[in-house]
């Protein structure tokens, strides 16, 4: 039979049957399949078509700040459900297990190319980045952190926008954060905005967009409402790029789009620009 020439005659012989994952990723964007190593090494940006992959707090921390130099402040706070919204608890039960931290907004002190800052990064995979009432209250600490100790604040936002589950809860959080950076402003404190993948909605309508410099990632998703809003209202009269970091900056509403292997420079540039100064290190060990 002809199908006996399917059949395998050594039993030892086997075919895999999967590429294993670590070894490879696929570009979501172009598809392209890129050896894991080399994704690593280019900071998740695709070599073959330039999109930006998401980041984990951790892993932006790890490209952006100096060695060891970051120190979580607030780490412990997290969300209650004031509302007892359906499914809620079960949600943030469910966020927590899976990124082992108890909101998607991650604060706390650190040096870049060794300037003292004050940095927040919002986590996507918590919640889709949401900005609830644990978000708000991170941002505004950390502020006031910064007021305290004369530092400036770079914020890497990453949102979907306010956390429905808390309602005017999360709703008020874009006007105490708002009333924060006004204070900001008022200290004379730099406050830098990265926007990355994606800032839209309420996040972007409240400190997102109020920074003295915006600076975007490249192809990130960065608009109020999504396309899909918009094409309801206008029909199919939106430019290709509607809702992204180059059509922002075409219009406009940010000041520069930044490739990621850049970022790091780029923001050390512009805290030197305003005046912060590098932190001479205390000899670690005086007895030698
Ligand atoms: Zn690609």
């Amino acid at each position: 039979m002809r199908s006996g020439w399917l059949k395998r005659k050594k039993a030892e012989i086997q075919t895999p049957t999967e590429t294993p994952s670590d070894l490879w990723s696929t570009c979501a964007k172009c598809h392209e399949v890129v050896f894991e190593r080399d994704f690593q090494r280019n900071l998740k940006v695709c070599p073959r078509c330039g999109h930006h992959h998401r980041l984990t707090a951790e892993e932006r921390l790890e490209i952006t700040v100096d060695e060891n130099s970051f120190t979580e402040i607030n780490g412990n706070l997290a969300a209650t459900d004031p509302l007892e919204f359906p499914d809620y608890a079960a949600k943030l039960e469910a966020s927590y297990r899976a990124t082992g931290k108890y909101d998607g907004m991650i604060t706390g002190s650190a040096q870049i190319e060794g300037i003292p800052v004050a940095v927040g990064v919002a986590d996507f995979s918590f919640m889709g980045g949401s900005m609830g009432s644990v978000s708000g209250e991170k941002i505004v600490r950390l502020m006031e952190f910064a007021e305290q100790q004369s530092l400036p604040v770079i914020l890497f936002t990453a949102s979907g926008g306010a956390r429905m589950h808390e309602g005017l809860f999360s709703l008020m959080q874009m006007a105490k954060t708002s009333a924060a950076v006004a204070r900001l402003d008022r200290s004379r404190i730099p406050y830098l905005v990265v926007l990355t993948d994606p800032t839209t909605a309420g996040v972007l309508a409240s400190y997102a967009s109020l920074g003295d410099v915006i600076l975007a990632e490249a192809g990130a998703v960065v608009g109020f409402a999504g396309r899909r809003v918009g094409n309801q209202e206008l029909g199919a009269r939106l430019p290709a790029n509607f809702q992204t970091s180059e059509f922002q900056l075409e219009h406009g509403m940010i000041d520069r789009i930044v490739q990621r292997k850049e970022l790091r420079p780029t923001l050390a540039y512009l805290l030197r620009f305003f005046g912060a100064e590098v932190e001479e290190m205390e000899d670690a060990d005086q007895s030698i």
